[in-house]
């Protein structure tokens, strides 16, 4: 899963991008207000880390154009302590979430995919699809009750075609979910992860609709 990290206190964001690239998510980082507003324009995070202490444009102000461009987009403030304030206005200015600083960076990754699962329409940890299931907190995965070994990238690979069974989607779209900004991507990359999902799990897995896309049956069995 891709997300945007918003801080510009370098130490901080530094620890949040390696942490979370830690716990399996792609993340972006930017150090202010106008970059951010660039990055949230180019739709491919799933979820936004919002300082809301910035230069160049403040978080509030970040998340006021966000929403007003009708951006759904799950969005969680950084907001400092005693702040009680900056928490309200966040949270009416479209917030979903936040978090006190200091804080845990296994709970920021616990928090971030509970509300991707949320913003999917679905409250279970776990998703399924047919007999295929894959657990974004623990990173189990399993295929008719068999747990599978994946890489970090098949993993991150099937997850975004479980979160759209049934959705065609293209090359461009899968490497901007499975990659961050200034990652270098091969170019048979892709189809080489790819090879190894249907190995490993069944050839049928991801379909390849020639010069087209990629789908995921629904119906997996
Ligand atoms: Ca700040």
């Amino acid at each position: 899963m891709r997300v945007l990290v918003v801080e510009d206190d370098a130490l901080l964001g530094d620890a949040i991008q390696a942490g979370l690239k830690q716990k399996g998510f792609v993340a972006d980082w930017v150090r202010d207000g106008a970059a951010a507003d660039l990055a949230l324009e180019t739709g491919t995070h799933a979820a936004v880390v919002l300082d809301i202490g910035l230069p160049r444009r403040s978080g509030l102000e970040v998340l006021a154009r966000l929403r007003g461009r009708k951006d759904p987009v799950p969005v969680l403030i950084l907001t400092a302590r005693d702040t009680v304030e900056d928490r309200i206005a966040g949270l009416d200015a479209g917030a979903d979430d936040y978090l006190v600083k200091p804080f845990d960076l296994g709970e920021l990754a616990a928090r971030l995919r509970a509300l991707t699962r949320r913003a999917g329409g679905s409250a279970a940890a776990a998703i399924a699809v047919g007999a295929l299931s894959l657990d974004p907190a623990t990173h189990e995965v399993t295929w008719r009750g068999e747990a599978m070994a994946l890489s970090r990238k098949e993993f991150s690979l099937l997850h975004a075609f479980m979160l759209n069974p049934g959705k065609v989607m293209t090359r461009g779209e899968l490497e901007d979910k499975l990659y961050g900004w200034g990652e270098e991507i091969e170019s048979n990359a892709m189809e080489v992860h790819l090879h190894h999902l249907r190995k490993k799990i069944f050839p049928g897995v991801v379909r390849t609709l020639r010069g087209v896309g990629y789908v995921m049956p629904r119906d997996l069995a």
